[in-house]
């Protein structure tokens, strides 16, 4: 039996600490590290069944370009001749990089050098921009950073949690766990905000059964409470806040019948938050998944600023990722609107710093496309050569079908990932094999800014090499050898640590300066830290001493306008769509589908719809329906329940195109994104349900 290898689980941002042994074969023993302080010891379903993911069933093991296997260096050469030729060409935004909050922080790090740095454009976006985006743009506009002000100890510190747009008990379950437990312990009161009753329900002292896009309103209705009741702080707001009084305004204008609530049951939840000092305001993708998910994350934020409830131990905002590494790659700079180590791309003197330390030739001075737009570029044809890293956009995108257009029609595609058979891959011109979780090394980041090894307890499959060597070897071979010139993880992550002296420079809070000349042996041997890492400051929460990150030095607290979502409602599409996560299935099933115990949880796709809904719709349990938005349509069961409200059905994420071709929700998704981050609408579309016939 070989020994025991410590490593980190590649789903959810609560990023809970793994036992990976080895058995022999390609099998994988996995149990929860007791030592990791995301989780303890516990994993939920998903971390438990890793060990089921790992075969090498349908693995890439070897480059291919046009569909034939091919040599590596002859890929990676014409990878690097395509892309050289299209920027001498069309120049350098003629290019672009559409990456993964799965890749690990070093893949992130080398990809965002690459294009940033030396191609000289800042097309680099990532499918975290369908997360967490609105969270980043509302964390810049309130604390001039964007920096997480929590920890998940403060979920079990507080008196009161408000979970809003958060199924938590699904989709970051063993955060959950950590919660039910606090609760049962010392009595912790839990509000959950959310159009459906979900499991996390099951603690809920209070239920809200907000309406779709009801968030903003409710919090502001919160915050002209708050001053009703003389609960403002008002020494807190005048030496550390700006912006009161207009956000202020605002709130108590505001048309709190957006919420779709009852006087009685606001009147509960704005008397347990005007009561309740310690309170964590937990928020996720309801929140984030909106043409108004900004407002919406600076509605709940202001709440907290307006009290004083920040900074300390139980009480603060608080945003859950939903990937694993949606957070590294927010710290490297991976959207196409960031400057590594949370400097800004469109100041010039974060640039130029970044600049001289990366020694780079070229530095965007523009944010590049984010997600929706780098596809709409794509499909108008002003980008010709695409590099698409451990994600599948023809899936995953909104409006997937013209994503798939664009990118048959892309002149130049290359994927790098564990197949060549996702949606995706197989529309490529060269596909290159990645290595996947297991099987890599480096550091993922999550939720509460701990940042943890990922380990190798499996060999290399075939000639599958890490996401940050094959960037690496295509910017040699672009003509940046030196700057491309690594041998492994730990030289990655000590220039990253490095370029964060940058940013703790600038008084910015990503600041990991004091890993920056870790040895290869410690860098094997680290154990999860939380940052800042300084010599003068480690870890902890944020903002405890009133001081943030703007230029003043104070907080902002924004005036937010509540609007409803964007996708009309008409006679024709009179239902709004919402969608989410199931309990045991992971994005689009690339890993969690070749697990038969995490199929039989629910085993297929489903349309949740209410009982009125069913009956004006003709439905009956178990019939099989069609979802019509505008986008375009996809077929589900049908399960009516109570849990969702007239109006609003729901469908799950995961069923793609290879397991399910028919039940592709991003088809439904129209491509309707949030002014402020760029993140797409992807719970609010306005469908018609009817139902399905073979002819
Ligand atoms: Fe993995 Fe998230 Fe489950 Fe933890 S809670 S085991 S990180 S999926």
């Amino acid at each position: 039996m070989t020994d025991t290898i410590r490593s980190t689980c590649p789903y959810c941002g609560v990023g809970c600490g793994v036992l990976l042994t080895p058995q022999g074969n390609g099998a994988l023993k996995v149990e929860g590290d007791p030592e990791h302080p995301a989780n303890y010891g516990r994993l939920c379903s998903k971390g438990l069944a890793l060990g089921d993911t790992v075969s090498l069933d349908g693995r890439l093991l070897a480059p291919k370009v046009d569909g034939k296997t091919a040599k590596w260096d002859d890929a990676l050469q014409l990878v690097a001749d395509k892309f050289k030729d299209t920027i001498a060409e069309h120049g350098p935004d003629s290019v672009a990089f559409y990456v993964s909050g799965q890749l690990l922080t070093e893949d992130y790090y080398v990809a965002n050098k690459l294009m940033k740095g030396f191609i000289g454009s800042a097309n680099i976006d990532t499918n975290s921009r369908l997360c967490m985006a609105s969270t980043v743009a509302g964390h810049k506009r309130a604390f001039g950073t964007d920096t997480v002000p929590g920890t998940y100890e403060d979920l079990e510190l507080a008196d009161l949690v408000v979970l809003v747009g958060s199924n938590l008990a699904w989709c970051h379950p063993v955060l959950y766990q950590r919660l039910a437990a606090a609760r049962a312990k010392r009595g912790t009161k839990v509000v959950v905000v959310d159009p459906r009753r979900t499991s996390t329900c099951d603690i809920a002292d209070l239920h809200l059964k907000l309406a779709p896009g009801g968030d903003a309103a409710l919090f502001n209705g919160l915050l002209a409470h708050l001053a009703d009741q003389g609960e403002i702080d008002a020494e807190f707001v005048s030496q550390h806040v700006n912006g009161f009084d207009a956000a202020l305004e605002t709130a108590r204008a505001e048309d709190l019948s957006l919420t779709g609530l009852t006087e009685a049951d606001l009147a509960t939840f704005y008397d347990m938050f005007t009561k309740t000092k310690k309170t964590v305001t937990v928020f996720s993708q309801g929140i984030n998944q909106s043409s108004s998910g900004t407002e919406k994350v600076n509605s709940i934020i202001n709440c907290h600023l307006a009290t004083g409830r920040i900074g300390l131990p139980g009480s603060g905002p608080f945003s859950v990722t939903g990937q694993p590494n949606a957070m590294g790659g927010r710290e490297t700079g991976g959207l196409a609107n960031m400057l590594a180590a949370h400097l800004d791309l469109e100041n010039a003197q974060h640039r130029d710093a970044v600049k001289s330390f990366w020694n780079a030739p070229e530095m965007p001075e523009a944010a590049g496309l984010k997600a929706v737009d780098m596809f709409d570029a794509l499909a108008a044809g002003k980008i010709k050569a695409l590099w698409v890293a451990c994600t599948n956009p023809v899936i995953s995108l909104p409006n997937a079908n013209l994503v798939e257009e664009a990118i048959k029609n892309c002149p130049f595609t290359v994927v790098s990932d564990l197949s060549d058979q996702t949606d995706t891959a197989r529309l490529a011109d060269v596909v290159l094999p990645a290595l996947g979780w297991g099987e890599k090394s480096g550091t993922v980041t999550n939720s509460d800014r701990t940042i943890s090894r990922q380990r190798m307890a499996l060999a290399h499959p075939g000639e599958a090499r890490p996401d940050w060597e094959i960037f690496s070897e295509v910017g040699r071979r672009m003509g940046w050898e030196e700057a491309f010139d690594y041998r492994n993880e730990a030289q990655i992550f000590r220039e990253h640590a490095a370029l964060s002296k940058v940013a703790g420079d600038f008084g910015k809070d990503f600041d990991i300066s004091a890993l920056s000349d870790i040895s290869d042996e410690d860098f094997d041997g680290f154990e999860p830290q939380k940052w800042p890492i300084t010599a003068a400051r480690e870890g902890g929460r944020f903002f405890a001493d009133g001081k943030f990150f703007t230029p003043t030095g104070k907080a902002n607290m924004l005036a937010v306008n509540a609007r409803a979502p964007q996708a009309e409602l008409d006679e024709e599409y009179p239902l709004r769509l919402n969608t989410g996560r199931q309990r045991d299935q992971w994005h689009t099933m690339t890993r969690t589908g070749r697990s038969s115990k995490l199929s039989k949880h629910l085993a297929e796709p489903f349309l949740q719809i209410n009982p009125e809904d069913a009956l004006a719709c003709g439905l009956k349990d178990a019939d099989l329906a069609v979802v019509k938005g505008r986008a375009g349509e996809a077929i589900f069961r049908v399960w009516i329940t109570e849990d969702v409200a007239k109006g609003s059905p729901f469908v799950p994420i995961h069923w793609t195109c290879q397991t399910a071709a028919a039940s592709t929700v991003s088809k439904i998704i129209p491509a309707i994104v949030d002014p402020f981050s760029g993140q797409p609408e992807s719970k609010s579309a306005a469908v018609n349900i009817t139902k399905f016939t073979a002819d």
